[in-house]
This record gives C-alpha cells, sequence and structure tokens, in this order.
C-alpha cells in the first residue's frame, strides 16, 4: 500500500506544531533545536540522507527574522512619526533579530522539511530505504534526488 500524501496545508500545519511534515508524529525533535534521526513513527531521515540538507532552513529562518523585523519597524515608524524612536528601533530591533533567529529556528527546520516534502513527497522507495539501516554504499543513489 502507497503511503499516504498529506496535503501541503496538513505538512505546514504539522510542521508548525513541530511534529513531522509526513505522518505527523510528535517527538522528532532530540532539544530546542535538535531534530532526532528519524522520526519515530514513519521511520523518515529527518535530513532525507543529506549532509547540508538544513541551510535551507538557516535561510528560512533569517528571511523570517528579516520580515519580523522589518513588521516591527514600519508598525512603530507609521505609529510614532514624526517623533520616530531610533535608539529604541537600533536596539531593540538587535535584540529582536536574536530572540527571533533562537526561537524561529526550529519552527523553521521543520517547515524546510514540510516545503521539501510538498515538492518532493516521500515515495514507498524512498520511505523503504529510509527505514533501512545502514548508509548507501558507493553505487547507490539518494532514491528521492
Ligand atoms: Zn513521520
Amino acid at each position: 500500500m502507497p503511503p499516504s500524501r498529506p496535503s501541503a496545508a496538513k505538512s505546514i500545519l504539522r510542521a508548525l506544531l513541530r511534529r513531522c511534515p509526513n505522518c505527523g508524529s510528535p517527538g522528532i525533535f532530540a532539544g530546542y533545536t535538535t531534530l532526532k534521526e528519524r522520526c519515530p513513527q514513519c521511520g523518515l531521515r529527518l535530513h532525507r540522507g543529506e549532509s547540508d540538507y538544513f541551510i535551507g532552513a538557516y535561510l528560512l529562518n533569517l528571511v523570517a527574522v528579516e520580515l519580523l523585523f522589518a513588521l516591527v519597524l514600519a508598525v512603530v515608524f507609521i505609529a510614532t512619526y514624526p517623533n520616530t524612536p531610533w535608539a529604541l528601533l537600533q536596539w531593540g530591533g538587535l535584540v529582536l533579530m536574536i530572540a527571533g533567529a533562537v526561537l524561529c529556528y526550529p519552527f523553521s527546520k521543520a517547515l524546510w522539511l514540510a516545503a521539501d516534502i510538498i515538492f518532493r513527497p516521500v515515495s514507498e522507495e524512498e520511505l523503504a530505504w529510509h527505514r533501512r539501516d545502514g548508509t548507501l554504499d558507493e553505487r547507490e543513489e539518494l532514491p528521492h534526488l
């Protein structure tokens, strides 16, 4: 039986709840930002077998925090014009950017995985590969590439 493919909205919602975007299982994080190697329910390798998999999550996190800062900057600027508190924006923005990067990072990892699953759905062949132990031999290619 082929694995049921979650809808894009369901994958994203699961990621926002820090659950496996593929099956919805909780417990994919070993710590606040550290993902386990595999989903405890479906067995999906959360890096999908790629060593540089979460570079996209770093980028997603950076963009999210930059947009958050831009939103706060615009709201404070419009609400307080012409007496804009530039020093508060400068130092508050710094604190917001650092805190936002830390707070958003685990969500960006899960969202990156969800986006990847939306564009490259997990096939039965790939899931069987994820559930196997061991690594790739030199002749084998990742089944989802
Ligand atoms: Zn799963």
